[in-house]
C-alpha cells in the first residue's frame, strides 16, 4: 500500500513529504508487515531502537524479546497498550500502541513516557521513605502508650484519653504497614514467583482468624473443587485472600455469612469470595481498588480499615497476571472473584 493513499482528497503529497511529516512527530512510528518485519521507521523510532536504516527489515520481536510483547503483537484490541523499556538505552520507557494498517500491516506507535515514570518514581520513593521514617518513632510511641494502658497507677481521668491514644496509634500502625506493603508491590513491577502455593491452606488459616475475631460471622463456608494449588508468590496470595475476607467480615453485620469457592475451568482458576453484607452501589465498583477510596469513611475507620486493602489486592493480582471482578448489590452483599490464568494453575489440579 502506498503511503499516498492516506489522502484521498486535497493536494497529492509525495512519499518523501509524508515521510518528512512522520519524521517530525514526537512519537516513534514503525510500520511492520505480517511477519513482524520492520518496513519503515520514522526518525525517533530509528534513534530509540538504534536502527541504522529506516527500512531495516529486522524483526520487531528482536527488540522487545518478552512474552508480554508477543502477546501484545498478536492481540487485536486497538486500545491495548504496553509499557516497555528501550532495548538500546535500557533507561527509556515507552508506551506502545498497535494500529492495524493496510491489508495485514500494522503501525507500532512508541511514546516516550520516561519523564512521567521518573516523576512517579520520585513521588512513590518519597512516600515510601517518609513511611519508613515514621515507623520507628511510632513503634516507640505506641510501646509507651501500651505500657500506660496497663499502668494501674495512672489517674482514672486519664484512662479514656490513653485508650483513645492507643486506638489511634494502632490505626496509624495499620495504615503505615499497608502503605509499606503497597509501595513494595508497586516498586516490584516484576512478575510474581511461580512457587507452589496452597491456596486452600491460606483460606482455612484466614477463616480460623475470622472465627476467632471479636465479631465472627454466623456462617463461613469454604468449598474447593480441587486442592487449589497455584503457582505464585505465597506472601502476595496471602495478602489477597486476607484483605478480601477481612473486608467481607468488616462490612457484614452480626448475621454475616461468608462463602469462599475455588474452581478451575478452561480459562484458569477462580476464587470467589462472597458475603451478605452492606453491598456497594454500582458507581463505586470501578473505584474501590483506588488508594484510600472508601464509600463510608467513618464506617471503614471505625472497623479498622485503612482504605488500602483493595489497592494491595489489585497490585498483588496484577503480579500474577490475574484479574479482579466485583459484583455487588446494596443490602444484599458482594462477591469478589479473583481469576488466575491457566499457566498459574498447578498442573495436577486442572479440572476442565
Ligand atoms: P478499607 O480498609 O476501607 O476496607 P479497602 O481498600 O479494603 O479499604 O476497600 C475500599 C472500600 O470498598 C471500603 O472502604 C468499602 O467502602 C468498600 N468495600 C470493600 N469490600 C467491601 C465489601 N465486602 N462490602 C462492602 N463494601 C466493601
Amino acid at each position: 500500500m502506498s503511503l499516498n493513499s492516506f489522502f484521498s482528497r486535497g493536494p497529492k503529497y509525495s512519499e518523501d513529504q509524508i515521510k518528512e511529516a512522520l519524521n517530525a512527530l514526537r512519537d516513534g512510528i514503525i510500520l511492520i508487515d505480517r511477519n513482524n518485519k520492520i518496513i519503515w521507521s520514522n526518525k525517533n523510532a530509528s534513534e530509540w531502537l538504534n536502527l541504522k536504516d529506516p527500512f531495516s527489515q529486522e524483526n520487531i520481536r528482536a527488540f522487545f524479546p518478552t512474552s508480554d510483547f508477543d502477546r501484545f503483537l498478536s492481540q487485536s484490541d486497538e486500545n491495548a497498550s504496553l509499557e516497555a523499556i528501550s532495548p538500546f538505552t535500557k533507561s527509556t520507557f515507552f508506551s506502545l500502541q498497535l494500529i492495524p494498517f493496510g491489508e495485514t500491516e500494522k503501525i507500532l506507535v512508541l511514546r516516550d513516557i520516561t519523564k512521567p515514570i521518573q516523576l512517579e518514581k520520585v513521588r512513590t520513593d518519597f512516600a515510601a521513605n517518609a513511611s519508613h521514617e515514621l515507623r520507628s518513632p511510632l513503634t516507640v510511641i505506641s510501646g509507651y502508650i501500651d505500657l500506660m494502658v496497663e499502668d494501674k497507677s495512672i489517674p482514672l481521668n486519664w484512662k479514656k484519653p490513653i485508650q483513645d491514644l492507643a486506638k489511634q496509634s494502632e490505626r496509624m500502625k495499620s495504615v503505615l504497614s499497608d502503605l509499606l506493603v503497597l509501595f513494595q508491590l508497586e516498586s516490584e513491577s516484576k512478575k510474581a514467583d511461580e512457587e507452589i502455593v496452597d491456596l486452600q491452606g491460606i483460606v482455612m488459616a484466614v477463616k480460623k482468624d475470622c472465627m476467632a475475631a471479636k465479631k465472627p460471622p454466623k456462617k463461613f463456608e469454604v468449598d474447593f473443587k480441587d486442592s487449589g494449588a497455584i503457582l505464585g508468590d505465597e506472601v502476595r496470595i496471602q495478602s489477597i485472600v486476607t484483605n478480601i475476607i477481612e473486608n467481607a467480615l468488616r462490612y457484614c453485620d452480626k448475621d454475616g455469612e461468608i462463602s469462599v469457592i475455588w474452581f478451575t475451568d478452561a480459562a484458569g482458576g477462580h476464587l470467589s469470595i462472597r458475603d451478605n453484607g452492606i453491598g456497594m452501589e454500582e458507581k463505586h465498583l470501578e473505584r474501590v481498588t483506588e488508594r484510600f477510596y472508601r464509600i463510608d469513611k467513618g464506617r471503614s475507620r471505625k472497623m479498622g480499615g485503612t482504605g488500602l486493602g483493595l489497592a494491595i489486592v489489585k497490585y498483588a493480582l496484577q503480579a500474577h497476571e490475574a484479574s479482579l471482578e466485583i459484583k455487588s448489590e446494596v443490602g444484599v452483599g458482594s462477591e469478589f472473584i479473583c481469576s488466575f490464568p491457566i499457566n498459574r494453575i498447578h498442573d495436577e489440579v486442572i479440572n476442565v
